[in-house]
């Protein structure tokens, strides 16, 4: 029997699942990937192979009550069918938030559940969905091996300073404090620099996670020293539906004199800003591209949006003290020459040339010189949290048995 894992990824609606094989000390190696989307809904599910081909798929009516449970039930009962060989000896979890206490993936028992329960009021519109198929494996599955694995993490190699706000020293106490998210990505991009040279895995190096959401991070020698999200996965970075930075003025006057609830001025700081709010269009980057060259508003989302991305490798770049390196990652940063043009056209003061050539081709490497060189590296955020959950639970083979 091959032990294998399932990682997941929770959405409000969505349940994203890769399973991996596991079978000694080895890398764990991806087998099928998948998600379900529209839970609640008329839910779809889709895997496929590893390398791309489709699958299997199916569709449930709108009235037959298909949500996360019945999802991951389900999701069980097809691994029996097509495991040939195979058994689940774990499942690992991504999970926004890991607060002050996890500096590292956790095996989830009753008090981890209990403390990442404490910290939904620092991640409200994630945390709940990370945690709810914890839950649901521990009511349907008891004894399954459960391995938490945090987008904080990390960056808990960052300075007191660095993750400090002006605040009273009271709030620190409560929490208040920079954390950052993206630590799966950029824990797999840290992972594979030395891949590309030494410079890059020992020096300094700023990693750009341009996805729905987005941030960017300082490396220094593969380690976390700074990056633009904050408290929350609102700072930083304009985003697909996210403001990024704002002074925090702009929340008073939208409760003051706009009159809006705490949870409205949410909403539009979460789900109607970024690429979305300043084009008035789509927070998709893909369409604002295409419609660039005709309409102002997806120009100035974009503008905005390469701007702040420039404005704030400037910031890292004087937090690292020089520049080595720049990854381009995520579904913008993997996907979108134009951007990588923009940005890098920007950072000319930095010793950065960019290789027009190598950037429509996608690299990887996309400088030209021999000042600081500038990449493209896809992430890989799930093979982290299957190398992390493999981590804790040691070996696999012992798993099978219980
Ligand atoms: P998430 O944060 O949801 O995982 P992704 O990393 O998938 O997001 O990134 C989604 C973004 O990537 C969207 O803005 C999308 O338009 C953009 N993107 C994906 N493919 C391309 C492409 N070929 N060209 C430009 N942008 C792309």
């Amino acid at each position: 029997m091959i032990p294998v894992l399932i990682v997941l990824n929770a959405g409000s609606s969505s349940l994203k699942f890769q399973v991996y094989d596991t079978p000694d000390s080895a890398e764990p190696r991806l087998v099928w990937k998948g998600l379900y989307e529209g839970l609640g809904g008329a839910a779809h599910f889709v895997v496929r192979h590893a390398g791309g081909a489709d699958l299997d798929e199916r569709l449930w009516t709108s009235g037959e009550e298909f949500g996360h449970e019945e999802a991951l039930i389900h999701l069980i009962s097809w691994l029996r069918e097509h495991q040939e060989g195979r058994k689940l000896a774990a499942i690992g979890h991504r999970v926004v938030h890991g607060g002050q206490s996890f500096s590292g993936p956790v095996l989830v028992d009753d008090s981890v559940v209990q403390a990442l329960e404490a910290l939904v009021p620092l991640a409200p519109l994630h945390q709940p969905h990370n945690l709810e198929p914890i839950r649901i494996v521990r009511r349907r599955l008891p004894g399954m091996p459960q391995v938490a694995c945090f987008d904080t993490a990390f960056h808990q190699t960052q300075s007191d300073i660095a993750t400090l706000f002006a605040l009273p020293r009271e709030m620190r106490d409560r929490g208040v404090r920079r954390y950052g998210f993206h630590g799966l990505s950029y824990d797999y991009i840290s992972s594979v620099l030395k891949d590309y040279g030494p410079r890059l895995a020992k020096g300094r190096v700023i990693v750009a996670h341009l996805g729905n959401g987005a941030s960017l991070c300082a490396l220094n020698n593969g380690a976390s020293v700074a990056t633009t999200m904050g408290f929350s996965a609102l700072d930083g970075l304009p985003m697909g539906t996210r403001c990024g930075a704002v002074d925090a003025g702009v929340i008073f006057f939208m409760l003051r004199e706009m009159r809006l609830s705490p949870e409205e001025a949410e909403s539009v700081l979460y789900k109607k800003s970024g690429l979305l709010g300043v084009s008035g269009i789509s927070n998709d980057m893909r369409v604002l591209r295409s419609k660039a060259a005709t309409d102002v508003n997806a120009r100035r989302a974009i503008d905005l949006f390469v701007y702040r991305i420039t404005r704030e490798i400037g910031s890292l770049v004087a937090a690292l003290g020089g520049l080595d390196g720049l990854v381009f990652t995520a579904g913008i940063g993997e996907n979108d020459a134009a951007t990588r043009a923009e940005v890098i056209k920007g950072l000319g003061w930095a010793g950065l040339t960019l290789d027009e050539a190598a950037n429509h081709n996608a690299g990887p490497r996309i400088s030209l010189g021999s000042g600081p060189t500038a990449w493209v590296i896809p992430t890989n955020e799930e093979l982290v949290i299957a190398r992390q959950t493999r981590g804790v639970l040691g070996d696999m083979r012992s798993k099978l048995a219980s």
